[in-house]
């Protein structure tokens, strides 16, 4: 009989597609679902044996479950990690990169221009462990080494930037991070390992919200460490035991996502190139930014580090945070939504609904001017978009 095994050789695409747990006696041809809290033994000695982990015998979902583990392979094949604990969010994610890593005491060095939840967590809850943090701009790396203190244990970064889309070169930070002994954690979120993989420039740790791309449909929440096993281990030793693991049903929704992965990326990154391409110059915009249009200030760093631009445009409307409302309310085939990498095409304007609550001036330091608009481009034909928010840019006027 032909063995189908999945070769160590095999391209990072059909790893993603050809992962999965071993058939069970119904030779089923798609992985079945796990949707189980515990594992069963068939005696005494069975059960001693897998509590005193001398076997990789599944216990119990909190710890690991086939399908997590299918979607947590799949993953590190498409990051090239050696091992990923999986998370029920991209912020559990996060936090748990955080918790495994950082005591009383020590400095997080983070560049200043993250996701919202995240500048909460390290602003808000990490203070009150007594772990102390310190931003930079991200468009300034030669500001970094200097803001290094004795206790840094971590740099975090996000690139591309939300809703900035701004870069940093990953080869240079993590020439620093080593030099000074410290982990590079990189929120590759909106690029996806499709299109960037931070590993292969020398980051120590990779984490996700699940939530956007890597589902693609927006239909669950997800999120997932990866990196070396021995700091997997860490992550995993804390989420074991504090319980933000991933649901069987949502690794089965993500692991079966990965397979079109690619194909699906591809196409967001076609659809979003030509909207920043058709939409450059236009009457109606102050600026348009892409990290694959020449213009972008970064076009270098993202020619080296990105094989795709992404499947989000950002653009400053003239007319600033009125103007912007008026934008939204003219919009006839996007989809007003927070969330972001859907099949589903989706403009939000920051000023007016994510980042209201902040003061102009706060908004500004992190890179959200008035009348700011992001598109995340969805999988519908590339004219329909275009076409769209061309009718929307005409009629908010
Ligand atoms: C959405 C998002 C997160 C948080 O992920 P959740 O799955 O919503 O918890 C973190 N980082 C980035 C860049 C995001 O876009």
């Amino acid at each position: 009989m032909k063995k189908r095994k999945v070769k160590p050789t095999y391209r990072p695409e059909t790893k993603a597609i050809r992962i999965q747990p071993g058939r069970t006696h119904n030779m089923e041809h798609s992985s079945p679902m796990y949707l189980t809290s515990s594992f069963c033994y068939e005696d005494a000695e069975a059960m001693r044996a897998a509590f005193a982990d001398e076997n990789d015998a599944y216990i119990y979902s909190r710890f690991s479950n086939p399908t997590v583990e299918e979607f947590t392979q799949r993953m590190s094949a498409l990051e090239g990690a050696e091992s990923g604990f999986a998370t029920a969010s991209g912020m559990s994610a996060i936090f748990g990169s955080f918790m495994a890593f950082l005591k009383a005491g020590d400095h997080l060095l983070s560049s200043a221009s993250i996701f919202g939840s995240t500048h909460t967590v390290i602003t808000k809850f990490l203070p009150k462990w007594n772990i102390q943090h310190t931003y930079f701009d991200l468009t300034k790396p030669e500001t970094i080494e200097a803001l290094i203190q004795p206790n840094t244990k971590m740099i975090f970064v996000e690139t591309p930037s939300n809703p900035g889309l701004d870069l940093i070169d990953l080869e240079t930070v993590a020439k620093i991070a080593k030099k000074h002994n410290v982990l590079l954690n990189v929120d590759n979120c909106f690029a996806t390992p499709a299109i960037q993989r931070p590993l292969d420039f020398g980051a120590d740790l990779v984490t996700h919200s699940a939530t956007k791309w890597l589902d693609g449909q927006g239909r669950v929440l997800g999120g997932i460490v990866l990196g070396k096993q021995e700091l997997v281990d860490e992550v995993y030793a804390f989420c074991r035991s504090t319980g933000p693991s991933l649901s069987p049903f949502n690794a089965w929704v993500l692991a079966r996502s990965l397979e079109t992965l690619h194909v699906r990326m591809e196409r967001h990154s076609g659809n979003a190139l030509s909207l920043a391409q058709a939409l450059e110059g236009n009457e109606h915009l102050e600026w348009v930014k892409y990290p694959f249009l020449k213009s972008h200030p970064q076009y270098d760093i993202a020619q080296k580090q990105m094989s795709a631009g992404g499947g989000i445009v950002c653009f400053e409307l003239k007319g600033g945070l009125e103007r912007g409302r008026r934008f939204l309310d003219q919009l006839e085939l996007l989809s007003l939504t927070a969330n972001l990498g859907d099949s589903r095409s989706i403009a939000s304007h920051p000023a007016s609904t994510t980042h209201a609550k902040l003061s102009e001036a706060e908004r500004l330091k992190v890179g959200i001017t008035p009348g700011l608009i992001r598109i995340s481009c969805g999988l519908e034909h590339k004219a329909d978009i275009l076409e769209d928010v061309l009718q929307a840019l005409d009629s908010s006027r």
